[in-house]
């Protein structure tokens, strides 16, 4: 059968080779072909814009913004929307040519550049030509696309830094320089250099929004988080936007109205800016994946603020709504820009007319360990590990997904034995979190320090553990990695990690179909890179 579309970028792409006829998400061919047609003409964009640097020319701000936005909108579970991105693809291209007459010199413009197609119908064919696998050689493919996969990764970061007026040129100029090379014949060696730089910016890119999130809303600190529910009716919001969330909860401040974080938005709970609102009730349910049923059983309705969405059930298809890179065909987008004020009144106007949520479930959960905590109990840290009540660390950060073999995580946590501490970040966190692990001497033996992004903190950690143990090497500190990964924000995270020197890093549940034998070869011979067996066997390795 002939592919009508090809993506691989995700850890559930099909046969973990790559979806072909419709993604395993339920991205249709259509969306996924007018989303490989954006990114290869918002690579010509960023030719234009970094022959204009060369020249010593500015390139607006809202055009940095353009490229972090298309870049973001492309990642898995973010936007299904075939009109969002044939839109955006005339945008860039206009962009382009109004860009291309500030160049003096306008020779070497490669042709995603010189793209000036009008007649949307066509994008279809020349989406097919474009594609991940217009590039022949496997290697350098699979290089490509790492390095572009990277990139959309730290785009979302970057953009969340963005709503929070926050910028970093330095970041911008490096995303358009890659992008634009990535147009041109590389070398795999050459590759391999560009991917250890992509890492490096993948740092920059989360200090960036450490910076932001912190600077916006205070230190994440150790924090009670409700799992039940409360009488009022309630609002759902899930995705990583933490400006969407401060703006929500203004708007319902009197109304009667509470608010409740689902998945990778729990971590907002952590926040001291969060915690004067008395209506920000709790976290309902469990990660993206869950969304079906537990959407369906909150009865409210559900703001969708970035990447997470799935295909809507007919239970709550009329009541949810998404907002800035997201969206979903039928679903009502709430729009505004960077800097605007954003009107959820037609939001909190349904939630007013819905029933409290149906309650799944009641305790706590005890997060909000990020760098700032966690530096707070340095003593206690350093003086458990000096006395061997805690004899190793396990890096569990990443994402979790629908696959079963995804359990593994749930038993590798289970195993661990007592004296070992879980350092987590992203959603991963729900395949344990709720395990009740108990503490050694007052320290969580899971310590979640937020989001996916918040991984900038267990580096950090990391880090600070190194400088405190007067150690020479990261890699001798008693810190092993056992990352479970799903979407393009987790390879950013792993190449930031390989950037500040982290080697043996396990990755599971499977290793990415994007890279190709020989690229694996090179990541398992320069950083010990492995995938994952049974938790008996991983447990030797891991823990010893
Ligand atoms: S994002 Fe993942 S599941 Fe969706 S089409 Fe791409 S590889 Fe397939």
């Amino acid at each position: 059968m002939d592919n009508k579309m090809f993506c691989y970028q995700c850890q559930e792409t099909a046969k973990n080779i790559g979806c072909t006829q419709v993604g395993v998400c339920g991205k249709d061919s259509e969306t996924a072909n007018m989303q490989d047609l954006l990114i290869w003409v918002t690579k010509g964009l960023s030719q234009v814009t970094t022959k204009l640097r060369k020249e010593g020319k500015t390139v607006p701000i809202e055009v940095n913004h353009m490229v972090t936005f298309n870049l973001f909108s492309t990642i898995t579970n973010a936007n299904f929307d075939e009109q969002v991105f044939i839109q955006r693809i005339l945008l860039v291209n206009e962009t382009k040519k109004n860009l291309i007459k500030e160049l003096t010199d306008k020779e070497g413009l490669s042709s995603a550049a010189l793209y000036d197609e009008k007649d949307t119908t066509l994008f279809g064919k020349k989406a097919k030509e474009v594609g991940v696998l217009s590039e022949a050689n496997e290697d350098v493919r699979s290089l490509k696309e790492l390095i572009t996969y990277g990139l959309k990764g730290v785009s979302a970061y970057s953009k969340h830094a963005n709503v929070l007026i926050k910028d970093d040129g330095d970041l911008d100029e490096f995303i358009q320089s890659t992008l634009s090379a990535l147009l041109e014949d590389k070398s795999v060696e050459e590759l391999i250099a560009l991917t250890l730089e992509t890492g490096k910016y993948g740092v920059s890119g989360m200090a960036l929004l450490d910076g932001a999130n912190t600077s916006a809303y205070g230190n994440p600190e150790m924090t009670h988080v409700k799992l039940g529910v409360g009488t009022n009716p309630g609002i759902l919001i899930s995705g990583h936007d933490l400006r969407d969330l401060e703006m929500l909860l203004e708007q319902t401040q009197e109304t009667g109205v509470d608010v409740y974080t689902h998945s990778e938005m729990l971590p907002a709970h952590y926040y001291p800016a969060f915690k004067k609102y008395p209506n920000f009730y709790g976290n309902y349910g469990n990660a993206w994946w869950m969304q079906k049923s537990e959407f369906a059983s909150f009865n409210g309705p559900i703001l969708m603020t970035t990447n997470c969405i799935v295909a809507p059930a007919d239970s709550y298809k009329d009541r949810i709504f998404t907002t800035g890179a997201t969206g979903y065909p039928g679903v009502t987008h709430i729009p505004g820009d960077i800097g605007d004020e954003k009107d959820f009144s037609e939001i909190i106007n349904l939630a007013k007319k819905c029933p409290s949520p149906t309650e799944l479930e009641k305790g706590e959960i005890v997060g909000g360990f990020a760098h700032n905590q966690v530096f707070a109990l340095a003593d206690k840290v350093v003086e458990a590990v000096k006395s061997g009540a805690v004899k190793r660390f396990i890096v569990m950060a990443g994402c979790d997904g629908r696959h079963k073999s995804r359990n593994y995580y749930t038993e590798f946590a289970k195993a661990l034995p007592e004296n070992t501490i879980i350092l987590t970040a992203g959603c991963a966190k729900y395949k344990y979190i709720k395990l009740n692990l108990g503490d050694i001497g007052g320290i969580p033996r899971i310590l979640d320090a937020g989001q996916c992004n918040d991984s900038y903190s267990l580096a950090l950690i990391a880090l600070k553990l190194k400088e405190v143990f007067e150690l020479e090497d990261i890699n001798d500190l008693p810190i092993s990695y056992n990352i479970a990964w799903y979407e393009q924000k987790a390879v950013i995270v792993l190449l930031a990690l390989l950037y500040l020197g982290v080697k043996n890093i396990h990755l599971g549940p499977t290793l990415p179909a994007f890279l190709s034998p020989n690229v694996v070869n090179v990541l398992v011979e320069n950083f010990g890179i492995a995938g994952i067996s049974t938790v008996e066997e991983d447990m030797k390795i891991l823990v010893g």
